[in-house]
């Protein structure tokens, strides 16, 4: 199991305080990680770092801003010495009509869904550097590559950080930073009870449409976080990888 051995390297997950960023924090953890969750509600990331154990604490950020993206990453490095691994994955959706979406509703998802993953890719990359290689796993979704009416901001920016990881990984693959985009299908988290409540029939399309015939848990997710934050991924760059039950093979 050395392959997966993550003991002395230091991760940061956005939006670890719950869901899926909890689940594959969770896997980076046990694996031997030192964890630094991340997110706007700091009693739910305390109580979500004491679940993970002594090797887990929580910085609070809003990923929307510039500013405290970089002071994310600055405050893990003097905390902890280094970073190795970075896991984008803080995200949001508002469900309307394509047509009924305002400018502030629009970034408001394309901030918290992409452009955080810009700037903390961005702050990240001298850090992953002075550790001579590192790994970032961006949160992508089975709407980086499927439509949804409900979705037009989100599946825009899904969509765009499958293809932002993409380039990353061809521009600092020289510097041996693997760089890859997990795609979630449909998982049992805040976000989707949010869309189950507002999406008449969604609980049951889902269920025919995926052909393990659940939903996912957070924890479905360790084992992708901690393939791709290991040494295990070492070839393995620009991909965007499905972690579905099945949902992306159905016709
Ligand atoms: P949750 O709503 O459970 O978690 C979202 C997380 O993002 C929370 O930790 C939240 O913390 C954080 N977050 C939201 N906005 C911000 C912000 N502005 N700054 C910092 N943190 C923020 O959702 P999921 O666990 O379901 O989603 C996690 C990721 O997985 C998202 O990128 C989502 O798009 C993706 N995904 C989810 C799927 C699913 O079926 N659940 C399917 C495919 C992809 P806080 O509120 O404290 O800021």
């Amino acid at each position: 199991m050395n392959l997966f051995d993550l003991s002395g390297k230091v991760a940061i997950v956005t939006g670890g305080n719950g869901g899926i960023g909890l689940g594959m924090a969770k896997g980076l953890s046990d694996a031997g990680a030192t964890v630094v969750l991340s997110g706007r509600n700091a009693a739910k990331g305390d109580k979500a770092a004491k679940s993970l154990g002594a090797n887990a604490s929580f910085i609070v950020a809003d990923v929307t801003r510039k500013a405290p993206c970089e002071a994310l990453i600055a405050e893990t490095v003097a905390r902890f010495g280094r970073l190795d691994i970075l896991v984008n994955n803080a995200g949001t959706s508002i469900r309307k009509n394509p047509q009924d979406y305002t400018d502030a509703e629009w970034h408001t998802v394309m901030d918290t869904n992409m452009t955080s993953a810009f700037h903390c890719c961005t702050a990240a990359y001298p850090e992953l550097l002075k550790a001579r290689g590192g790994k970032i796993i961006n949160i992508g979704s089975v709407m980086s590559l499927f439509g949804a009416p409900h979705a037009a901001p989100y599946a825009a920016s899904k969509g765009a950080i499958l293809q932002y990881t993409r380039a990353i990984a061809t521009a600092w693959a020289k510097d041996n930073i693997q760089c890859n985009c997990v795609l979630p299908g449909w998982i049992d988290t805040e976000l989707t009870q949010g869309a189950r409540a507002q999406v008449p029939g969604l609980n049951e399309a889902v269920l025919l449409r995926t052909p393990a015939g659940r939903w996912g848990e957070p924890e479905d997710l360790s084992g992708i976080a901690v393939f791709l934050a290991s040494r295990a991924s070492d070839f393995v760059t620009g991909t965007g990888i499905p972690c579905d039950g099945g949902y992306c093979a159905r016709a």
